[in-house]
């Protein structure tokens, strides 16, 4: 297919996919040239070796690093690991990097804000190494009003080894807009503790005023996972221990994985004996993730995003795309009166994600042959990978046994007019089937 056919291909198409998504076209076309012929080397990007000091692929690393730190604004008290093993690497690793000997350091449990299922998964990984503590929760029950727990709901314990958030749940769509001050949070947290050692007000159930941090000072790293909104806001990566995110949506291919941790960090803990080599930061960090062979191909796709990203203004760019395409969805299910409907606070919206349902009319629970319809009918204009895949504590009822559910994603390469696009489809789907 020539090329101009190919652009037409793809322009038919709205990839609203959760993940692996789409990508920038253009970006796509530089990873086709680097596949037969990387960097005017004569190689292709899978025939050259990382070994080659100051070669092409070592360039590529640190270019890509380098984009990171740029796009991002990454203090130099971080460094950015290129991994492998998507996000769910990290589930594992975090805990093995972070607890190390958690007698020797007083850690007597990990921490983690639950905002969905993500979070919930990862937290399953530290299971095995120490008890796991809430420290904050949404309200699954609430299917008419999810949100992130406010920051000042947070219960931050002195044993905690980190404190685990995800930044945006891609099923659950929901989103922390702003990143947390666990300085603040303590200290608000100690003015909060009563004299019976319970948290006032709304957490009188918590006595653990031992174990609660009353001082800003040993505060626990805070771990997020971006995996679906990195480059998406911009974040205040010193607010962090580590940030992780995964490819396969913002940042690349699937499969390989950015860290971008605190050396301070890494240098203080000591890793699980029986952490892998390839998930131990500090051996990552010392071979400038060149331990064993990175994911040469995958980084060279992700470099290519992060060089379109830069030349189309950066994070700040993508963040207002974010709000303008999430926008017009969002005013596609409130002004349906009722016809579709979103179960989030509207500040708490995930600006990437948008899960939905078509309510019944006049009746309980959802009507999952129109949900089906909307896929099918979507599809029928262009409208690709409308995923029917919300988890039972979002489908409302019997929503367990019903299935159903919707859900459009719109990461940073998809046009704005795409978004609206689909807002428009939503619009006319509703007129023909209220
Ligand atoms: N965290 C979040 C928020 C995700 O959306 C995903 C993938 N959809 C993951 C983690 C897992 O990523 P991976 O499949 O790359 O391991």
């Amino acid at each position: 297919m020539p090329l101009d056919e190919i652009s037409i291909a793809r322009r038919a198409v709205v990839n609203l996919g959760a993940g692996p998504g789409i990508q920038p076209e253009a970006a796509l076309r530089n990873m086709s040239a680097s596949i037969l012929n990387h960097a005017e080397s004569g190689m292709g990007i899978m025939e050259l070796s990382h070994r080659d000091v100051g070669g092409p692929i070592q360039t590529l690393m640190q270019d890509t690093k380098d984009q990171i730190k740029g796009l991002l604004a990454v203090p130099d008290s971080h460094e950015v690991l290129l991994m492998h093993g998507g996000a769910w690497a990290q589930f594992a690793a975090v805990p093995m990097n972070l607890i190390g000997d958690a007698q020797a350091q007083g850690f007597g449990c990990t921490s983690w804000v639950r905002t969905g299922n993500w979070g919930d998964i990862a937290r399953g990984e530290a299971e095995p190494h120490l008890p796991t503590h809430t420290a904050a929760s949404f309200d699954p029950t609430t299917p008419g009003g999810l949100a992130v727990p406010d920051f000042d709901s947070w219960e931050v314990r002195s044993d905690a080894a980190f404190v685990h958030l995800c930044a945006n749940e891609t099923v659950t769509g929901i989103e922390y807009k702003e990143d947390p001050d666990l300085a603040q949070i303590v200290a608000n947290q100690a003015g909060r503790i009563a004299a019976d050692g319970t948290l006032q007000p709304g957490r009188a159930e918590v006595k653990t005023s031992t174990k609660l941090l009353n001082q800003a000072s040993d505060l626990p790293p805070l771990v997020g996972d971006f995996t679906s909104c990195l480059l998406a806001r911009l974040v205040d990566i010193s607010k962090y221990g580590v940030v992780y995110a995964s490819g396969g949506k913002n940042v690349g291919p699937s499969g390989v994985c950015v860290a971008i941790v605190n050396k301070d960090l890494v240098d203080s803990r000591t890793a699980h004996p029986l952490c892998p080599a390839v998930m131990n930061y500090q051996r990552i960090l010392d071979q400038d993730s060149r331990l064993n062979t990175p994911a040469t191909f995958n980084i060279m796709a992700l470099h290519e995003v992060l060089k379109w990203l830069e030349s189309h203004g950066g994070v700040p760019a993508a963040q207002r795309w974010a709000d303008a395409r999430s926008g017009a969805v969002y005013d596609a299910i409130d002004s349906s009166g009722g016809f579709y409907a979103n179960h989030v606070e509207a500040k708490d919206r995930s600006r990437l994600n948008v899960p939905f349902r078509i309510p019944k009319r006049g009746g309980e629970g959802f009507d999952v042959e129109l949900e089906a319809d909307f896929v099918a009918e979507a599809a029928a204009r262009g409208l690709q990978q409308v995923h029917v895949a919300l988890p039972p504590a979002l489908l409302g009822g019997n929503g367990a046994k019903q299935g159903g559910g919707l859900r459009l994603s719109m990461y940073n390469a998809l046009p704005v007019e795409d978004a609206i696009k689909a807002a428009q489809f939503m619009d006319d789907f509703r007129r023909r089937h209220a």
